[in-house]
């Protein structure tokens, strides 16, 4: 795998022909949705021409569907948006591109980001980069999977219960869901309001770490976004690291935890404290986490009628008409699962027993972090209970799919910053990664720590 420095000292005109053409080659995965070539090719010959270079000259990347470039498609893997042209730039690609960096295509994903597999994308799943007969993990299985074959060093995605994390552990690749509030999503499309985050996949820690020095801080255009706070630490310490024990049941593939094991070991071996702690509302998350999400879902949802943006179905007869089946041929079922699922936990003579009841839950699981961060620099457990599964292994059984977020959601409902990194893969050659998640803004350190384990 090439790291950035390789990039940094080859004209820019030869990395974006080198991305495109991989991109080509490994069509058959289906991790891309859209190829910007011509767009790239001449930015990469700007910035050939041009004197001063930025921290990411001349580097290829790739974004996720449901970020938005202007004058290109943005499809969020969905009918709805399928004819959608972007009026606006994501405020983090006009950062990155600010520093040179070239954004060569979009990556596929689970539609509206609902998922964990992408195969609710409207245009066909992605394949896992290891093994096409399993899912690349979701909701953004294309970017982990442009990253881990190499068509490019880095990609963003989003992670609002795991998005980032998990398609990262499925293809052994770094991934990074920052502290929330730390890089705008002016731009990106809403999912759940109060855990979407942005981050990033990459080949190494470092190249991550970069990338989130350049997108993160406050952005006019997003008023959720925290004052910058991330600064890249040059040398790691002595940490104390927690062990969840709820993560590491015998309900989690025992290759996952062994590789988790083995990781921690090596922990311990370079002279971090390692004890083992209890959250015990961990088990209660991935129910308020579903609760919780379809909720801000179903409200986020609201905005694609038929008549803003969007999918118009042309043979509608009344406005009733029109809402419905614009709705109903835009969306896909996962879509509708939650828009129903949000709209009942919020209806009157419910709210109080489901939305209002799972944010009480949610404000114990955030004490029992923050009484955890009182003592541990970090805690640490697998990200999935499984390798990647099988291709049509869940499809048909949504609570299935859903059980693979188990150890992802707790982060996201505590706006905690949480990384996958790789941990090796089981004896069939599927990789694991590790999760490491710390208190808010402590996006650093645990960047920092994670360096230390490449090395
Ligand atoms: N798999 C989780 C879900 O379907 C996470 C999705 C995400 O983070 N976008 O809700």
């Amino acid at each position: 795998m090439a790291g950035l420095s390789s990039y940094l000292h080859t004209p820019a005109r030869e990395n974006v022909e080198r991305a495109l053409s991989q991109a080509k080659e490994h069509e058959a995965f289906h991790a891309l949705l859209h190829l910007s070539e011509e767009k790239a090719l001449s930015r990469a010959d700007l910035i050939d021409s041009q004197e001063k270079k930025g921290r990411l000259a001349g580097v290829p990347f790739i974004v996720k569907d449901n970020f938005l470039t202007i004058g290109e498609p943005t499809t969020a893997a969905s009918e709805m948006l399928a004819s959608f042209q972007a009026p606006v730039m994501a405020t983090a690609v006009e950062k990155l591109e600010a520093e040179g960096a070239i954004c060569i295509g979009k990556a596929n994903l689970d539609a509206f980001a609902h998922g964990g597999s992408t195969e609710n994308s409207a245009f066909g799943p992605t394949k896992n980069a290891v093994d096409q007969t399993r899912v690349a993990g979701g909701s953004s299985g294309g970017s982990a999977v442009s990253v881990a074959l190499d068509i490019v060093p880095f990609a963003l995605g989003t992670d609002t219960g795991g998005s980032i994390r998990q398609p990262a552990s499925f293809n052994g690749v770094v991934g990074v869901k920052p502290t929330y509030g730390a890089v705008s999503r002016y731009g990106v499309v809403a999912m759940a309001s109060s855990t979407d985050v942005i981050g990033v996949l990459s080949n190494t820690v470092e190249t991550s770490e970069l990338v989130l020095d350049i997108m993160a801080g406050r952005d006019a255009k997003d008023m959720t976004t925290l004052p910058d706070f991330f600064e890249p630490l040059s040398e790691s310490a002595p940490r104390k690291i927690g062990v969840i024990k709820e993560f590491m049941t015998s309900d989690v593939d025992s290759e996952v935890r062994q590789k988790t094991q083995d990781y921690i070991d090596a922990l311990r071996g370079r002279g971090h404290t390692v004890e083992e702690v209890s959250l015990p509302m961990s088990k209660y998350a991935l129910a308020v986490y579903y609760v919780v999400v379809p909720a801000e879902v179903s409200s986020n949802l609201g905005r694609y009628d038929g008549i803003r943006y969007g999918l118009r179905a042309s043979d509608a007869t009344s406005i009733a008409s029109l809402y419905g089946l614009s709705r109903d041929r835009g969306f896909m079922p996962e879509n509708k699962r939650r828009i129903m699922l949000g709209s009942y936990v919020l209806s009157s003579g419910f709210f109080d027993a489901y939305y209002l009841q799972a944010q009480k839950v949610r404000t114990l699981l955030i004490n029992e972090f923050n009484a955890l961060f009182a003592s541990y620099d970090v805690l640490i457990g697998p990200v999935v209970p499984t390798p990647a599964f099988k291709l049509g292994e869940n499809t048909d059984n949504p609570i299935h799919m859903y059980l693979s977020d188990v150890m992802t959601v707790p982060a996201s409902l505590a706006g905690l910053p949480a990384l996958s990194v790789p941990a090796g893969t089981t004896d069939s050659g599927l990789p694991v990664g590790v999760q490491l998640i710390g208190q808010r803004q402590s996006d650093a350190l645990l960047l920092a720590l994670a360096k230390e384990g490449e090395a």
